[in-house]
Formats: C-alpha cells, sequence, structure tokens
C-alpha cells in the first residue's frame, strides 16, 4: 500500500485525499491551521449567532470536478444549482435593474437568448457581441482564440465591443471569476471562463452552498477521510519537503516530527511551496522560478446585518460601484432572525480599498449599499463584520499562465495541487478540485526509484541539500 502525504486541508487537498483514498493509498493529510477549510470557511458569528464564510463563494453548473468531490462525500445535495442562469443587476449610474435570465437553450444560445433579453445592454451591444460568441466557437485566421498575451480589455477591443457591453456584462464577470481587473487580467483565463460556462456543452447555472462553507465539504470530507482510516491533523505544520537524490521521501514537522511517504501532495497556497523545499532542488527550474512570480489578489466581504428586509433577491451584482455584489444570506442559508436582513457585500481584486482601514471600507460600502438599493436607505445597520481576505486568489495577469506550474514537480513523487496550479482555468474551487483530482492519479501511478544507499546516509532521512540532485550523480 502506498503512504502518501497531503499537506494542506483546503478544496485541493480534501479533494486529493479522497481521491487517493478510492484508489487505495494510505493517507495522512496536515494542515497547519487549526481548523481546515483553507480559503473556503465558515464560522458562527458571535454577536449574531449566524453563521458567516470568510467570503460568499458562486459556484457553476460547471464545476464537474468539485460537484464530482461533493458527491462522493455525500453533500451535494447542500450545493443549490439555479434551474438556469438567472442574476439581477442594479445600474448603481441609472438606479435601473435589470435582469440577466438564460432560456433553456443548447451552447451558446442559452447565453444569446439571455442577452438578448437583458436590459442594461443596448440592441447595438447585444448583436456585436455575436462576433465574440462566433471568436470563441469558430476561431479562425481573421479571428485568433483569446491568447494570455493580451489582455481582456485588448480583446474586447479587439471584437469591437463597446463601453456599454463591458460595463454591464463583460467587466462584472470578468472580475467575480478571476477577481483580477480586465484591463490587466489574461484574455485566455476569461475566454476560458466563458467556454466552460456556455459553450461546448457547458453549464452556467450559479450555485450557492445552503449551509456554511465548513459545513457544505469541510466536515464531511473528515469524516469520509476518517472513517476510510484516513490520518487528518489540523494544527501540523509541515515545515520541510524531504528529499533524497532528487526524489521525495517524507515531511519534516515544525515540532520536529519527520512522517515518511512515498509521494506528497502539495495542497499549500502557491506562495508557501517554494519555502518547504531547500534551495537547492529548486535552483535553475523554471518549473519552481515561475511559482516564485505568482502574485495574489484581494477580495473584501462585508457582512452587514439591517434592522428590516430589503430585498427578495438571492443576488444582486451593481453596474459601475465600487460595491460588486450583494448576497442576501436570509435567501441562501438559514439566519437566525429572519425579520432582519444579513447581506454579504463583496468587493472583488480590491487592491483599491484593501489597505483602507476597516471603518472606512464598512462606511463606503454601506453607503453604496443605500443608494443603490431605496429599500436600505433608512435601514439601520444592527452589526457590520468586515474581512480582508488579501491573498484571495492568485492574480491572472495577461502573460501569466506560463507561470503557473503543472501538477509534476522536478523533484520525483512531489505533486502540487491547488487553484494556483496550470489547469487552464482560473484560480477558483474548480480548478483547485481538477489539480487535487490530476495531482491524486499521478501520485497513485508513482512508483518510487529505487535508490542506491545514498553516500552519507545514517538510515534515517538525510536533511535536505545534502544530498545531490539525480542530474549530479554519476551514473552507478
Ligand atoms: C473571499 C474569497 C472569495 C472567493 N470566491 C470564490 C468563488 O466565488 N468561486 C470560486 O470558485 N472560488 C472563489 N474563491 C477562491 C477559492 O476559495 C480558492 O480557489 C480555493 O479555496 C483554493 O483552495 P486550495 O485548496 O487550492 O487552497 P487553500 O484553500 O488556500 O488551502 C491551502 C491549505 O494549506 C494550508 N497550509 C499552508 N501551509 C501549510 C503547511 N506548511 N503545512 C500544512 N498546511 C499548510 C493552509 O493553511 C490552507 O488550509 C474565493 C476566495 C476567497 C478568499
Amino acid at each position: 500500500m502506498k503512504d502518501v502525504v497531503v499537506i494542506g486541508g483546503g478544496f485541493a487537498g480534501l479533494a486529493a485525499a479522497t481521491r487517493l483514498v478510492e484508489g487505495g493509498a494510505r493517507v495522512t493529510l496536515l494542515e497547519k491551521r487549526p481548523q481546515l477549510g483553507g480559503r473556503a470557511y465558515s464560522v458562527v458569528d458571535e454577536a449574531t449567532g449566524d453563521v458567516i464564510d470568510n467570503g460568499q463563494h458562486l459556484f457553476m453548473g460547471c464545476y464537474r470536478a468539485t460537484r464530482a468531490f461533493l458527491e462522493r462525500i455525500g453533500t451535494a445535495d447542500k450545493l443549490r444549482l439555479q434551474d438556469r442562469l438567472q442574476v439581477a443587476f442594479i445600474d448603481a449610474a441609472s438606479g435601473k435593474p435589470s435582469r440577466l435570465e438564460t432560456g433553456r437553450l443548447p451552447g451558446p444560445l442559452s447565453l444569446m437568448s439571455g442577452l438578448f433579453g437583458f436590459s442594461s445592454l443596448s440592441w447595438r451591444d447585444k448583436l456585436a457581441m455575436i462576433k465574440v460568441a462566433t471568436a470563441i466557437q469558430f476561431p479562425s485566421r481573421m479571428q485568433p482564440q483569446a491568447t494570455d498575451w493580451e489582455t481582456v480589455d485588448g480583446w474586447l477591443d479587439r471584437l469591437g465591443q463597446s463601453h456599454g457591453a463591458r460595463r454591464a456584462f463583460f467587466h462584472p464577470l470578468a472580475l467575480a471569476t478571476l477577481n483580477d481587473d480586465p484591463g490587466t487580467a489574461s484574455a485566455k483565463m476569461f475566454a476560458a471562463v466563458l467556454k466552460e460556462a456556455f459553450f461546448d456543452g457547458g453549464d452556467g447555472r450559479l450555485g450557492m452552498a445552503s449551509v456554511g462553507l465548513s459545513d457544505l465539504y469541510v466536515d464531511d470530507a473528515r469524516a469520509w477521510l476518517q472513517a476510510r482510516s484516513a490520518t487528518v491533523r489540523a494544527g501540523a505544520a509541515v515545515e520541510r519537503i524531504l528529499v533524497e537524490r532528487g526524489v521525495v521521501k517524507g515531511v519534516g514537522l515544525r515540532d520536529g516530527e519527520v512522517i515518511a511517504a512515498s509521494a506528497v501532495i502539495a495542497a499549500t497556497p502557491a506562495s508557501v511551496l517554494p519555502g518547504l523545499v531547500d534551495a537547492e532542488w529548486r535552483e535553475g527550474e523554471t518549473w519552481w522560478a515561475g511559482l516564485e512570480r505568482l502574485t495574489t489578489s484581494p477580495i473584501l466581504s462585508l457582512h452587514l446585518w439591517l434592522d428590516r428586509l430589503v430585498t427578495d433577491e438571492e443576488l444582486i451584482g451593481v453596474i459601475d460601484s465600487p460595491l460588486h455584489w450583494i448576497f442576501n444570506r436570509n435567501k441562501l442559508v438559514s439566519v437566525k432572525d429572519p425579520s432582519r436582513s444579513h447581506l454579504s457585500l463583496v468587493v472583488s481584486a480590491a487592491r483599491a480599498l484593501v489597505d483602507r482601514s476597516s471603518d472606512e471600507i464598512v462606511r463606503l460600502l454601506t453607503d453604496e449599499l443605500r443608494r443603490v438599493l431605496p429599500a436600505a436607505a433608512d435601514a439601520r445597520v444592527v452589526h457590520a463584520r468586515l474581512i480582508k481576505e488579501r491573498d484571495a486568489t492568485i492574480t491572472h495577469g495577461a502573460g501569466t499562465e506560463g507561470f503557473r506550474p503543472r501538477c509534476q514537480s522536478p523533484i520525483e513523487g512531489l505533486f502540487a495541487a491547488g487553484d494556483y496550479v496550470r489547469t487552464g482555468l482560473p484560480a477558483t474551487i474548480e480548478g483547485a478540485v481538477r489539480s487535487a483530482d490530476d495531482a491524486a492519479a499521478l501520485a497513485l501511478a508513482f512508483e518510487p526509484p529505487r535508490l542506491a544507499a545514498p553516500p552519507m546516509s545514517t538510515g534515517g532521512f538525510v536533511p535536505l541539500g545534502r544530498l545531490k540532485k539525480p542530474s549530479e550523480v554519476a551514473p552507478e
């Protein structure tokens, strides 16, 4: 039986561990923090007793790997998928409400039907959008596919898209799915989202958890793993990944404990992984050099409790506003006091706001809410709680896809999983789980090479950096 260590207990780590167990491996999952869930978790807000997520997470029908993971651990029914894509919008400039609602038609036709009925777009904008659909579905020499080297806005320029189409549709979608500024983000990543959601059997319906995020997957994944004899340890920080002549041998914990493994899946955030591997094994390898160049983008989530109900919508996209999304938790999860509102206000790619004081951000977003949602104008704020996730996801700047590593690292038996891994998708839950599936398949297939006795080994683990890379060892 293979012994595999998984480092990290977010979506990627937990999904990888379940795949490994299914494949017959003996699994130890190690999570640094006292609780599992990584960047997608929930806690109970002490002041109100309501469950809050560290940030409202949207799923999509096209999250196939994620939905399969939830099926595996038995919680798919806690994720509610829309019958068809339906999103309410408010234009912050005019105060005009509108609704994007796709029809029950196959592929891009469903999106086009939705856009045609979307009153925030002019007919000229709608007709011009056919060009985007054609460029994705039928790329040609005249209209080549979106590349990673052009920005979302550059690509939309190339396809003759108007200011109106960007502000009401493309920019909100790009901000939500890439957590990045359309002026700098990769067109290829954006086109990938459109493709997954609306083309080639895509599924753009939105999904939202009907429970807190930890209840959606963390608690049940842990129970599922433990019921199958996997070891799950929270509060267990890995300090080093142990490597011997280019082959992974296990991990060393911060408290000095060593755990042997025939393969290791590193499911940490991108910024953490290089620090776990001695520089000697990273030098000169583009896989590591790219990883170290990835940067991150913040998301702000303001949980706001108002003394009355202010909307019947589940979610509202706000066009042309520093406030991007209003989620109505009363409609999504069970709340303690249904007579008052629990809203979650979200700002993606929040670089311009994240360094301001919490008081200032709460004031700005509350004022903006009152401005765009008339029913909230006179509502009293009962409680507010701001969560700043500074490193919510990696940035997807044009030209950076090549920095994202693939699962297979240059160290034999060490595989990366996580939303930053190059899956062809932006850094999302689905990217994290797909990379986890890939990493688990690689770990299960991996056969450690038989190494001759290392020259300086005393029989136990050899500290990192003491032995040479395979390329430096003369053939025996
Ligand atoms: C506010 C917010 C909103 C978001 N909204 C959406 C959304 O709507 N839709 C969507 O698809 N995605 C969304 N995302 C992104 C999504 O949360 C991430 O893509 C996903 O959670 C990443 O999972 P992961 O397992 O790759 O990484 P993580 O969740 O970061 O897990 C990595 C784990 O590794 C652990 N770790 C680190 N170092 C060590 C160590 N040395 N030893 C042991 N453990 C270690 C960490 O503590 C962490 O638990 C959002 C993210 C945020 C923050």
